[in-house]
């Protein structure tokens, strides 16, 4: 088959191709672009394989960078465009079903095509726009359907990761996988225990903001691959909860996906949740505030304090899974209530400790924590401006109120 015309992206590409050309060697784009290509999806990553080892494929070009060069990566700097060309190469037995032991570079199309994962995963494009379709991809991908190349359980048992990224597919293509694929995946599913979390972590977390999320969550229980990843075992219930969203619902970050995933698993302890995916501290943080926010929603309308504590993107996100769950919003209120503040942090604040002890006359310690607090709770309530003459007017009446308790001692020097 013949692309009738080749996307612009490819376009963009095909002098690189024919640099590699014209150096002696051959050149493809391969992998999922390829696939999309032919789907009419919008592409992102080019990925070019090409029978030129790193070294000789570093030569042709003036501008490269070695980003893994042992797996035979080489990215190229072209027209302000960044390509990242792969030597064909096959891999060797994984030994601890992580990695493989080696990586061969060959000079075999076919030999490269042949370890990858899903048939509609392994075509190759040539520079005339020819798909070479080794394992009939094109039929699956008529067919809308997800099978793995060669033997499915020698594939799974190379790598177990593949069982994910066949879930995940199916989240984001919506294709069903192939009768002796997801057995094999199923019988698999054990090694997914064996997989470093951060790959499995990348892969759940894209199923999970895929269109057809529901359908890969379905693969992950009905499979029983869930069993093997951390703190979801025995979770078979908590996970179905999910398809109580409303049917046409996708999520719209990754912190909402899985703020979503820990609420139907109840789980509290978020962090140490998070501890086991290896996720940055950042994401499991923004996380555990969308759950908080969540869990007060539950309560009550959010009061202005509530509004103040959190990001803005957060309060809504919480709201967006309200909505999600059927359930009564306030998008307008909160983000009028939001708008309304007159500081969003603490550091906007137009005095701050080291002035009130130079022009007030407080010592440092927990009372002078104590009178920040109160300006700040003050200023997001609406009481008091954020002004310097307005904050001085407060602090003379809250210092005069304070003089009678015995506390007060320790506020002032002398
Ligand atoms: P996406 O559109 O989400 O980027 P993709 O198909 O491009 O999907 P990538 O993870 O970017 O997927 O990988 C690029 C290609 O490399 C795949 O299409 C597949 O051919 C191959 N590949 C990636 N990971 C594996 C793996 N674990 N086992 C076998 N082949 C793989
Ligand atoms: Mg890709």
């Amino acid at each position: 088959m013949r692309l009738k015309k080749l996307p612009s992206e490819f376009q963009e590409a095909l002098p690189i191709l024919e640099k590699i050309r014209k150096a002696g060697y051959e050149a493809y784009f391969v992998g999922g672009s390829v696939r999309d290509a032919i789907l009419g999806r919008p592409i992102h990553d080019v990925d070019i394989a090409s029978s030129s080892y790193p070294e000789e494929t570093k030569a042709i070009f003036e501008r490269t960078i070695d980003v893994g060069i042992e797996h035979g990566t080489v990215l190229v700097l072209e027209n302000h465009q960044e390509y990242e060309i792969t030597t064909f190469r096959t891999e060797d037995v994984y030994v601890d079903f992580r990695r493989p032991s080696a990586v061969n570079f060959v000079r075999s199309l076919e030999e490269d095509l042949k370890r990858r994962d899903f048939t509609v995963n392994s075509f190759a494009l040539s520079e005339e726009g020819e798909i070479i379709d080794l394992f009939n991809g094109l039929e699956d991908l008529e067919n809308r359907i997800l099978r793995a190349v060669g033997v499915a359980t020698e594939r799974f048992n190379e790598d177990a990761l593949r069982i994910m990224r066949g879930f995940r597919f199916q989240a984001s293509l919506g294709f069903d996988l192939e009768e002796a694929t997801f057995k094999a995946m199923t019988e698999c599913a054990p090694l997914l225990e064996k997989i470093s979390v951060e790959r499995v972590f990348i892969e759940l977390d894209k199923l999970l903001l895929a269109p057809f999320w529901r359908k890969g969550l379905e693969g992950v229980i009905a499979s029983q691959s869930y069993q093997y990843l951390p703190l979801l075992q025995n979770s078979q219930s908590s996970l179905e909860k999910l398809f109580q969203l409303s049917m046409d619902y996708t999520f719209t970050s990754s912190e909402q996906a899985w703020a979503a995933l820990l609420l139907t698993l109840d789980e509290n302890k978020v962090s140490a949740f998070f501890k086991k995916w290896k996720t940055s501290r950042d994401f499991a943080k923004k996380v555990e505030q969308l759950v908080e926010i969540y869990r007060l929603r539950e309560k009550a309308s959010l009061n202005r304090r509530d509004v103040y504590r959190y990001d803005r993107s957060l309060l809504l996100s919480a709201e967006e899974l309200r909505q999600a769950h059927g359930l009564p919003v306030d998008f307008q209120v909160i983000e009028e209530m939001y708008d309304s503040l007159a500081i969003h942090d603490k550091h906007e604040i137009v005095v701050n400790g080291g002035m009130l002890m130079k022009e007030y006359g407080l010592k440092p310690g927990p009372g002078l924590g104590q009178v920040l607090s109160a300006i700040e709770w003050a200023i997001v309530d609406g009481e008091l401006e954020n002004d310097k003459q307005a904050i001085g007017d407060f602090l003379s009446r809250y210092l005069e109120v304070k003089k009678g308790e015995a506390w007060a001692i320790l506020l002032l020097k002398n």
